[in-house]
């Protein structure tokens, strides 16, 4: 328990982008085929996301988001992924550190409505800010979790306020992160909806879980796979906002590798920015991804080595005899 509270620190839940992509990776996790993401005035009203991943069990209800203060060692986090601080290095599911769905009880309304293949039925939960249970009910459901997070950051008047006033904005950033989860998940159907007013909910964002390939022509369309085969050729758009990394399949930002990319691309091409999907495998002890809260930001191990590999296989991909 020391060695998970050694991990933990700071809010998870910086925004909406973050408090969708820990529940999207909560679902991945609990090994979930098919997602649906539901929003209600761009996520500033609601977000419900559903999956028919394991479900939670019942001795997981009341411990996840337990805060107790034991001879000075807060256990305010319980993750059912992470049993060993050594597990870290071999760990392959995207949360291990217990603190998104307790940051949301602090931060939102939230309630889950879940069943494992054990149960009969299934059970509705609702939390207080605290993280305790408020309330319980039988309610019939197929296996899998559904959790709503209702009025985001509330209980902080001020952020609340920016929220809704910028939330169009924090909506976009988060249509672009959910791309990059439905990019490179292969065998997972995501939908994402949004209900605006009265009028009808609409689709955003819908894959079938296919290829890669596959998954960038239903998300971008079958224009964008012209540009990016053979990579630069095409008149498909290329842009920064379409620049997907990911590290053994881990969406993840890297700013020094993005910049590289662009500068590399303008001196081939005339297009300033190429659309982007790249996958890196990486021994998972070439890297710590425990560096920021929300996981998105990497440290690599020895950065230098693989930006000059980098630079060589870009090189031999825009200009192959050039080098
Ligand atoms: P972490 O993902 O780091 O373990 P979270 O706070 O995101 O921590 O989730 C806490 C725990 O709640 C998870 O370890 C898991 O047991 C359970 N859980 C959360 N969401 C789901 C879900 N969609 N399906 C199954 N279990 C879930
Ligand atoms: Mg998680």
């Amino acid at each position: 328990k020391a060695s998970i509270h050694r991990i933990c620190s700071g809010q998870v839940i910086l925004d909406l982008a973050t408090a969708v992509k820990e529940l999207v990776e909560n679902s991945l996790d609990a090994g979930a085929t098919s997602i649906e993401v539901k929003l209600k005035e761009h996520g500033g009203d609601a977000i419900e996301v559903s999956d028919n991943g394991s479900g939670v069990s019942s001795d997981n209800y009341q411990v996840f988001f337990l805060s107790l203060d034991l001879f000075g060692l807060t256990l305010k986090y319980h993750t059912s992924k992470l049993s060993d601080f050594s597990d870290l290095q071999s760990l392959t599911s995207f949360g291990f550190r217990g603190e998104a769905l307790s940051s949301l009880c602090s931060l939102a309304d939230v309630s889950i409505h879940t069943r494992t293949k054990e149960d009969e039925t299934g059970t509705r939960i609702s939390y207080n800010r605290a993280g305790l249970i408020v309330s319980k009910e039988t309610a019939a459901r197929q296996v899998g979790t559904t959790v709503t997070v209702s009025k985001l950051f509330s209980p902080l008047p001020v952020r609340h306020k920016e929220f809704l006033r910028n939330v169009r904005r924090e909506y976009s950033r988060m249509i672009a992160i959910l791309q990059a989860y439905a990019l490179i998940s292969k065998n997972v159907r995501l939908v994402c909806t949004n209900l605006v007013g009265k009028s009808s909910r609409s689709t955003i964002l819908r894959t079938q879980g296919g290829s890669v390939r596959e998954n960038i022509v239903t998300i971008f369309g079958p224009k964008t796979m012209a540009c990016l085969d053979p990579p630069g050729s095409g008149s498909g758009r290329g842009s920064s906002d379409r620049q997907f990394f990911f590290v053994n399949g881990r969406p993840v930002d890297l700013p020094k590798f993005s910049k590289l990319l662009n500068e590399l691309y303008k001196s081939f091409n005339s297009q300033q920015y190429p659309m982007a999907v790249l996958n890196f495998r990486l021994p998972t002890t070439a890297y710590d991804v425990n560096v920021t809260p929300d996981k998105r930001k990497l440290f690599l191990h020895s950065e230098s080595s693989f930006m000059d590999g980098l630079r060589n296989a870009l090189g031999n991909l825009y200009a192959p005899n050039k080098y």
